[in-house]
């Protein structure tokens, strides 16, 4: 049975004082049908997070991103054994942003994912076409060559600590959600593409999310899909009634 998954993207919004109350009202609500949730605030806000949700269950925290270096001379960084040990179980790795602000390539999030795993973390990894492959019809092509360019060298027993979230980029945060049939295909096919690079069970085991403008009023026929297990949320995990919602969509 594969776990169903409830990721909320931060991003770069909110201080210090609105995101423990935003923590608290997402406590607040009841969600209790069994969905793992994952907040993910900046980096600096992690542990505060953490502390306020160690009590509950299916409840873990997440980092945004990490160093491709394990550690030394790289002002700025974080890596990932220190998003480790201040108990932190989950980072984000391969978000559309960092791919196009950021330039990250498919190399670099693989190192990135490696060091993840090795360090104990669990991976959400992220990928997806833009609207100019979607209208050329490569939208395939880009995500069979994201998957197994970024899981390049995983073994296979580490597929269980890795969450796939397909996020089409042309509806992060534009408002256009990827109706439930374009998110079923590419779903489906992500999943194809894990039975051949590890296999057909391991490909059933995995988690794969939907991102991109999910919201309280279509969760729930995205999470009908039968190859949609769960999303990765960005906007609407800032408000805590619609991100509650979104949980229990299942
Ligand atoms: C995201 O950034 O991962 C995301 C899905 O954002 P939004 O829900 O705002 O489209």
């Amino acid at each position: 049975m594969r776990k169903k998954i409830v990721a909320g993207n931060w991003k770069m919004n909110g201080l210090k004082t609105e995101s423990e109350s935003l923590i608290n009202e997402i406590i607040s609500h009841k969600t209790d049908n069994g969905v793992i949730k994952i907040i993910c605030p900046p980096y600096i806000y992690l542990e505060q997070i953490k502390h306020q949700t160690k009590h509950l269950t299916n409840f873990f925290i997440g980092a945004q991103n990490c160093s491709h270096q394990a550690k030394g001379a790289f002002t700025g960084e974080i890596s990932a054994a220190m998003i480790h040990s201040i108990g932190c179980e989950y980072v984000i790795i391969g978000h559309s942003e960092r791919r196009t602000l950021f330039n990250e390539s498919n190399q670099l999030i693989a190192q990135k994912i490696n060091l993840a795993l090795t360090e104990n973390l669990n991976v959400i990894f992220c990928y997806g076409e833009t609207l100019a492959e979607r209208e050329k019809n490569t939208e395939k092509i880009t995500v069979e060559t994201q998957i197994r360019e970024g899981l390049q060298n995983i073994e296979p027993a580490k597929y269980k600590n890795i969450i796939l979230a397909y996020e089409p980029v042309w509806a992060i945060g534009t408002g256009l959600t990827a109706t439930p049939h374009q998110a079923q295909e590419m779903h489906q096919f992500s999943r194809s593409i894990i039975s051949k690079i590890a296999d057909e069970s391991i490909a059933q085991e995995t988690s794969i999310l939907y991102g991109g403008s999910c919201n309280a009023a279509n969760a729930k026929e995205l999470f009908m899909c039968p190859d949609v297990d769960g999303g990765l949320i960005g906007g609407a995990s800032l408000k805590s009634l619609d991100f509650c919602t979104i949980i229990n969509s299942f």
